[in-house]
C-alpha cells in the first residue's frame, strides 16, 4: 500500500468551441494526466487542468513541480497517510491543482487497493448528482440557442452565465435573453470571474433584480476588501466566494471578513482531502456551497461528482459538471453520460474511470 511512482503526462485535446469568461478563454484541454502507481501494481488517475489566469500554473509548471519535487518527496509513502502527502507537499507554497490531482489519484488507487468506490471513502451520501451547465460570453441568440439545446439534450435545468463584461449592460440583456427564452422554470446564477468593479456589480444586481438569479459568484477582485464587503450588504442574492476562497484560511477570511456568504468547492484545485476540510469548514459555520467547474475534462468530471455526490451539503445543490460536453473527445475508455439533468457516480473501485491507453497515446504530448 505504498506509492511507488508517479507519473505526470501532458495531454491535448481541442474543445469543439472556445469557452470565454472575464479572466481568459479556453480552446484546448491541455491539461496533465496524473498516474500514481501502487507498490503492489495498482494504478489512480487525475487530471490536472492548468488556469495561469487564475493560479498562475502551466502544463509545463505542473509536470515540473510533480516530477521534480513532489514525486520523490512522496516515493514510499502509505496510501493511508495523507496527512503525511499534504506536509510534504506544503512545503511548496501554490500549486493547487498539481496537488489537488496528486491527492486525488492517491484516493483512487486507494479505493481501488481496498475495492471501494471514492464515494463510499468519502461520505457515502448518495450516488448522483443533480448538474449546472456553465454558458461563456457570446451573443445573446448563441447563449440562448446553447442553453435550450443542453436542456434538451441532457434535461439539465440549471445554468451559470458567465459575467463580468462592459459595459454591464451586455450581462444583463444576455441574462434576460436567457430567462425570456427559458421561462421560470430554470435556474439561473452569474459569474463574474472579478470582471467588475463593486459599483459596476451592484448595478449589474439591481438591473437584474427581476430575473430570480439565485447565485452571484466572484464579481469583484479578492483585493476589493471593502468593496465586496459593501456589495453584500447591497444585494439579496447570495455571493459566492470562488477563486478568492482556495485554501481554508482564504475561506475564513472571504466569510468572516463579510466579502462572500457562500463557498465554491473545486476538485480540481483542492482535491478531495482538503476540499473535505472546506466543506467541513463550510458545514461549521452554517455556510452553503457549490461544487464548482475548473473546466475539468470528464476525468476531473468524475472527480467532483465522486465528492459531491459523498456529501449530504455539497450534493444539494445542482453541480458544475457539464464542461466536458464542448470537448472533441476525452481519454476515458466509457464516457460520462449526462440525461436527465444528472450525473451519477461511477460504479465501481476509486474513482471508477478508466484511461484508454490507445486515445492517451493519440493526445499525450511527451512522446
Ligand atoms: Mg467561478
Amino acid at each position: 500500500m505504498k506509492i511507488a511512482r508517479i507519473e505526470a503526462i501532458p495531454f491535448a485535446i481541442p474543445y469543439t468551441k472556445p469557452l470565454r469568461f472575464a479572466s481568459g478563454e479556453v480552446h484546448t484541454a491541455d491539461h496533465v494526466l496524473i498516474r500514481v502507481h501502487s507498490d503492489d501494481g495498482r494504478i489512480g488517475v487525475a487530471e490536472a487542468p492548468p488556469r495561469p489566469y487564475t493560479y498562475g500554473e502551466t502544463q509545463e509548471s505542473i509536470v515540473a513541480v510533480i516530477e521534480k519535487i513532489f514525486a520523490p518527496e512522496l516515493i514510499g509513502v502509505s496510501l493511508l497517510e495523507r496527512e503525511v502527502v499534504h506536509a510534504r507537499m506544503d512545503r511548496t507554497i501554490g500549486n493547487p491543482t498539481a496537488k489537488a490531482a496528486v491527492d486525488m489519484a492517491i484516493w483512487d488507487v486507494l479505493g481501488r487497493t481496498l475495492d471501494v468506490s471514492v464515494t463510499q471513502l468519502l461520505g457515502g451520501f448518495t450516488d448522483r448528482m443533480r448538474v449546472s451547465h456553465m454558458v461563456g460570453f457570446a451573443p445573446d441568440d448563441v447563449m440562448v440557442a446553447e442553453a435550450q439545446r443542453v436542456r434538451d439534450t441532457h434535461g439539465i435545468t440549471v445554468f451559470k452565465v458567465k459575467v463580468g463584461r462592459r459595459p454591464v449592460d451586455l450581462d444583463v440583456g444576455a441574462c434576460r435573453a436567457l430567462r425570456t427564452a427559458l421561462g421560470p422554470d430554470v435556474e439561473l446564477y452569474v459569474d463574474g470571474n472579478r470582471g467588475w468593479t463593486p459599483s459596476e456589480a451592484a448595478r449589474a444586481l439591481r438591473a437584474m433584480d427581476d430575473l430570480d438569479l439565485t447565485l452571484a459568484e466572484e464579481l469583484c477582485p479578492a483585493d476589493d476588501v471593502l468593496g465586496r464587503r459593501w456589495l453584500v450588504s447591497q444585494t439579496t442574492v447570495p455571493t459566492v466566494a470562488d477563486e478568492s476562497a482556495t485554501t481554508p484560511g482564504e475561506v475564513t477570511r472571504e466569510l468572516l471578513g463579510g466579502s462572500a456568504t457562500m463557498i465554491s468547492i473545486k476538485t480540481a484545485r483542492t482535491g478531495f482531502s482538503t476540499s473535505q476540510r472546506i466543506l467541513h469548514q463550510c458545514e461549521g459555520m452554517g455556510v452553503e456551497v457549490v461544487m464548482g467547474n475548473q473546466i475539468d475534462g470528464q476525468l476531473g468530471t468524475a472527480c467532483s461528482v465522486a465528492f459531491g455526490a459523498a456529501h449530504r451539503l455539497t450534493s444539494r445543490r445542482a453541480g458544475e459538471l457539464s464542461n466536458f460536453l464542448d470537448m472533441r473527445d476525452d481519454l476515458l475508455t466509457e464516457p460520462l453520460e449526462i440525461s436527465g439533468g444528472e450525473l451519477a457516480v461511477r460504479p465501481g473501485p476509486g474513482i471508477g474511470v478508466d484511461v484508454d491507453p490507445d486515445k492517451l497515446a493519440h493526445y499525450r504530448l511527451d512522446q
